[in-house]
């Protein structure tokens, strides 16, 4: 009974013993609320939003909804924009797809997708005439055979992924293009293009200006009856005579041609609310989660509620705690930049050109916390909800990992799962979402995650599955973390530094 006691008393004393600045940060945390969580991603993960494709409308919306929160919180618009300052920091991308482009033989056009698919990024003013020449297989000993500068060759090959080879070996021997012939019939060849347009028609996005080839002008897959017409022979003979690999007689002729890309700039936004610390307001925190998506998939919405609809809210409900902190005197020490990031999806492209143009010198930017997907459970831990897997911690400040450790233990007590912070591990999570775009400047992250779920990517990733209260507590850690790095005395120590490069995510 007395040890008891003492027990209880000894409990006692450790609740009172939180600091004032412990039960301020748990103050404030109160105003992170599971219905206001709820509210905010109603709304980014509506079908009104068309699942928030880069660049396109239902992006625009939730930037214009970030940025008129982040507006009514009285977080400063931190963006140099001619003689004023904007929440948005304009992300230019570009796009190259293919435009008009055909073969034209003995009077017959043949469009592309339509028994021919151009595979390169060669553009040709206006249409153009070339000889092509039959290699067979394309080997070097058929190559050899004949003179292939400056022309088309056609190749023959047995399997439609095995065109790297006699490709590479036609483009040292100074062939202009190759024509691919990847299938012995049209039929079988219609159905490869049908996959080839789905891959080829729509263009990547990248923060660069595609590049144009210079010299070699790619690849055509082509049907064998356009082959066949080209060198004015039948499907069956040329597939006889590739089997053969030797070429009685050297079957050439000419074909026209146009190829012609369009370049396509995309604009897209990140949205940055900047709040300003008191004593030590030139050291940055940054939060990020990146707010737009994959957009539809036909007349189905990927509505992105978990990814990351579910991060988005939970940084726009941090900011709201800490602005209500920072309105009754308890501000945070350091400033934060709040930033919701575009274009994650497509190459983590909105990350990069903010530390490429960072907004606040990358030198006092002290660490980057970073949530993708928090409001869900993984196959992993179908019995175990408390959990959230974190990554980087420890990558570059041992200091942050433990205090990272502590405030969960203070706060949240989680089951902290380090699995996909291996360095080891194939899935390579360190690099593949905004935080790596931090750390490869050695700035310390955390990222925040619950792990990948069966309607990840999918139309089915929506705000009826999202564990609300998981939701709620997961923010809570990352809030307290926050707190805690942005009102300690010292700047977090980085001990180990990121020596090489290992980016393509
Ligand atoms: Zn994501």
């Amino acid at each position: 009974m007395k040890n008891i006691t003492a027990l209880i008393a000894c409990c006692h004393l450790f609740i009172v013993s939180y600091s004032q600045l412990e039960e301020d940060a748990m103050k404030y945390a109160e105003t992170i609320k599971q219905e206001e969580l709820y509210d905010k991603l109603s709304i980014l993960a509506s079908d009104a939003l068309e699942g928030r494709e880069t660049g396109e409308r239902g992006q625009k919306m939730a930037a214009a909804f970030i940025s008129d929160h982040f507006k009514r919180l009285g977080l400063t618009p931190p963006v140099k924009q001619g003689s004023s300052y904007s929440y948005y920091q304009p992300v230019p991308l570009y796009s190259s797809m293919p435009g008009n482009i055909y073969l034209m033989v003995s009077g017959e056009k043949y469009d592309n997708f339509n028994k021919i698919a151009y595979y390169g990024t060669y553009h040709s003013e206006g249409e153009k005439e070339i000889e092509a020449v039959f290699v067979g297989k394309g080997s070097e000993q058929e190559l050899n055979q004949v003179d292939v500068k400056g022309k088309a060759v056609i190749i023959r090959i047995d399997n439609p992924r095995g065109w790297r080879t006699p490709h590479k070996l036609a483009k040292e021997k100074g062939a202009m293009i190759s024509l691919i012939v990847t299938h012995a019939t049209d039929s079988e060849f219609n159905n490869y293009s049908e996959m080839l347009k789905d891959y080829l028609s729509n263009g990547r996005l990248s923060l660069e200006v595609p590049k144009r080839q210079k010299t070699n002008q790619g690849i055509f897959m082509i049907a064998p009856s356009v082959a066949a017409k080209i060198v004015s022979s039948k499907v069956e003979d040329l597939n006889k005579a590739a089997d053969n690999g030797r070429l009685k007689k050297v079957k050439t002729g000419m074909l026209k041609y146009q190829i012609k890309q369009k370049k396509i700039e995309v604009s897209t936004e990140n949205v940055l609310g900047y709040l300003e610390g008191s004593d030590l307001k030139d050291e940055l925190l940054v939060l990020t989660a990146h707010y737009d998506h994959i957009g539809r998939h036909g007349d189905k919405i990927n509505n992105g509620a978990d990814d990351d609809g579910s991060g988005t809210s939970a940084i726009m409900e941090i900011a709201e705690a800490f602005v209500k902190a920072k309105e009754e005197g308890k501000g945070p020490r350091r400033s934060i930049l709040f930033m919701a990031v575009s274009g994650e999806e497509k190459g983590l492209l909105g990350s990069a050109y903010y530390t490429d143009n960072p907004v606040f010198p990358l030198e006092n930017t002290v660490v980057n916390l970073n949530i993708d997907m928090i409001g869900r459970i993984d196959r992993e831990h179908k019995d175990n909800s408390n959990y959230i897997y974190l990554v980087g911690a420890d990558r570059l400040s041992t200091e942050l990992h433990e205090i990272s450790e502590k405030v969960n233990e203070t706060y949240t007590q989680f089951e902290l799962d380090y699995t996909l912070n291996d360095e080891n591990h194939p899935d390579r999570i360190y690099y593949r979402s905004d935080h790596w775009n931090f750390a490869k400047n050695n700035i310390p992250v955390i990222f925040y995650f619950n792990g990948v779920h069966e309607d990840y990517h999918r139309p089915t990733d929506t705000i009826d599955k999202i564990e609300f209260e998981l939701l709620t507590k997961r923010t809570k850690l990352v809030y307290y973390t926050a707190w805690v790095l942005a009102n300690r005395n010292d700047r977090l120590v980085v001990d180990k530094l990121q020596e090489q490069e290992i980016g393509n995510n």
